[in-house]
């Protein structure tokens, strides 16, 4: 027997419309490329969408066509968000950060047909467009009076002007909620980009999750600043579960500065914030010297890679602001677990608390996840013992766009996404990422979490940034050595920093040396680049070998 309750399907549209008629007046501030503060509200917000989405039909482009995007956190690439996705298109996020070369192959690889990019990306567009043939549309967000003259891109438009001669009346068309919605390829550290391709149902459904309490908690009271950018992951979601929720959006635009950051969250009062530790890391690092305090904020997401103790204690102890721990990956649309307290951790101790907070946390409904062993036996709920960390889930990739399928499959023949993480989980189910697959360091048989090891150097305070990685070794297979940015103007020795770990961590986890640098590479999403940094580090040799 069916349930007898109306059948709708989940799309984006729904999100959009759901924000005009309940939160019409919520405000959307962004700063543009131009410099200045643009302000609107919901309304406005649904009602360009709309225009959008006429302009695209205008086009003759199909259901399902690629619509890319290389553009800054904004009010325009919202647009895009609901109106690429609700008229049945692909909302395709370019990841300007890449390559040329690895954009126009991604460009080609998606089949992308219209292009939008923010003026600051022109000399990008401009390397790319002849290489990119199946874009029909090149697009600049700005006004008509700002498009570039002479640019070389041929047929250029202004995206004002282009869906300022559209109607605002649409009616989203509805179609099943499983039709693809968005995309976001990998940064991919070695072999070509892969494609997550999102649905309208995984999107809503990652929403609706994203909102909770116990996960990013967003409410029509917020005032939220997203930092971690609309190219990577949509933002974590956040557009999507502003809309749902109506809270105040706050965008940065290209101005990711402490500074600029600091000014706009007090002067929009925001409550919230999300990005990647290395952001907050200058946002830190602004305020600090110059005795600033947060007037507004209560909480931050931090996330896309692990974030410090020191980072957690600083935001709590010297700003009174609650740090969120949050994992995911691309594959994971992307939130798979988030570090709350639960009520019965309430009256631990501080230093009890500050240890749950360092975990990568516990898992939201909609994702389980669990640790295998090499011969993918399920590892208990110890919070001691690795393995590596598979999940599943209506929000995580069955099959990568036009390529694999990455699943491994249990004995009841469910399809698990390994996400080469190596975790520990504990009895509470908080779990704890101590390396990546890859990254792990194996001495003597022995693991060896270059993420503790990163950690510890990141609390020294002449340490801008530290990367551990394992060295070979005749012996213990491999040992680990610690990479590490000296801040500016700071005294640090290689014997200062190892008698730092004395007491801190194992003797046997101690590094075997420090070699000084003056920049850790970084992928284009403003992580640690490991594969890169053992190239750099090729013609190394362990001391006393
Ligand atoms: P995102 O950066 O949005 O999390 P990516 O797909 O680029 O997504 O990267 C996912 C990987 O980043 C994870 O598999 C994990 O290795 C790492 N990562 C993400 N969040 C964390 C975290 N909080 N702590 C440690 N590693 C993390």
């Amino acid at each position: 027997m069916l349930g007898q309750m109306q059948s709708q399907p989940l799309l984006i549209s729904s999100l959009i419309e759901f924000a005009e008629r309940h939160h019409g007046d919520g405000q959307i501030v962004s700063r543009r490329v131009e410099g200045d503060i643009h302000r609107y509200t919901y309304r406005d917000l649904a009602r360009r969408s709309r225009q959008l989405a006429n302009a695209l039909d205008g086009l003759g482009l199909a259901f399902s066509d690629r619509v890319a995007t290389l553009a800054w956190n904004g009010y325009r690439h919202m647009e895009a968000y609901f109106g690429v996705s609700g008229s049945g298109r692909v909302l395709h996020t370019l990841n300007p950060r890449l390559h040329p070369e690895q954009i126009a192959w991604i460009v080609n690889h998606a089949e992308d047909q219209v292009l939008c990019f923010d003026l600051t990306f022109l000399p990008l567009v401009q390397a790319v467009q002849g290489k990119c043939p199946t874009v029909r549309k090149w697009v600049a967000l700005c006004d008509a009076d700002r498009l570039p003259q002479d640019s070389g891109i041929p047929g250029l438009a202004s995206y004002e002007e282009w869906i300022g001669g559209a109607s605002d009346q649409y009616a989203w068309p509805q179609f099943d909620e499983n039709t693809a919605s968005s995309m976001c390829y990998t940064s991919g550290t070695t072999g070509h980009p892969k494609a997550a391709l999102y649905s309208h149902r995984s999107t809503v459904l990652h929403a609706y999750a994203a909102a909770l309490p116990d996960v990013m908690c967003l409410s029509a009271r917020d005032s939220v600043l997203p930092v971690v950018p609309m190219f990577h992951v949509n933002a974590w979601g956040i557009p999507y579960s502003a809309a749902l929720t109506g809270c105040k959006l706050v965008f940065p635009g290209p101005a990711l500065d402490g500074k600029s950051l600091y000014e706009l969250m007090e002067a929009e009062h925001v409550t919230y914030a999300a990005g990647v530790p290395t952001v907050w890391q200058m946002l830190l690092g602004y305020l600090k010297p110059a005795g600033l305090k947060f007037s507004t904020l209560k909480r931050t997401v931090i996330g896309g890679s692990a974030c410090p103790p020191a980072m957690i204690a600083s935001f709590q102890d010297d700003f009174g602001v609650e740090v969120l721990h949050a994992w995911g990956m691309t594959e994971m649309s992307p939130l798979g677990t988030l570090c709350t307290l639960k009520n019965q951790q309430l009256d631990l101790p501080p230093e009890e608390q500050m240890k749950i907070r360092q975990k990568q946390g516990r898992a939201i409904y909609g994702v389980d996840m669990k640790i295998v062993d090499g011969q993918g036996r399920e590892m208990p709920w110890d919070g001691k013992t690795f393995g590596d960390l598979l999940v599943r889930g209506p929000w995580i990739v069955d099959s990568y766009y036009k390529g694999e399928n990455p699943l491994v499959h249990d004995a009841q023949g469910r399809g698990w996404f390994p996400t080469g993480d190596v975790a520990t989980i504990d009895a509470d189910g908080f779990m704890q990422i101590t390396d990546r697959s890859k990254d792990v360091i194996k001495s003597g048989g022995e693991w060896i979490s270059s993420i503790d090891i990163e950690n510890i150097a990141m609390a020294h305070p002449a340490v801008a940034m530290a990367a551990c990685v394992g060295m070979p070794h005749p012996k213990w297979d491999e040992r680990p050595v610690v990479a590490v940015v000296r801040k500016p103007g700071a005294e640090l020795t290689r014997e200062e920093l190892l008698a730092f770990y004395e007491g801190k961590t194992a003797k046997w986890q101690i590094p075997d040396d420090v070699v000084f640098v003056d920049a850790i590479p970084l992928g284009a999403t403003g992580k640690m680049l490991k594969t890169r940094l053992r190239e750099q580090l090729a013609g190394y040799r362990l001391p006393g070998l």
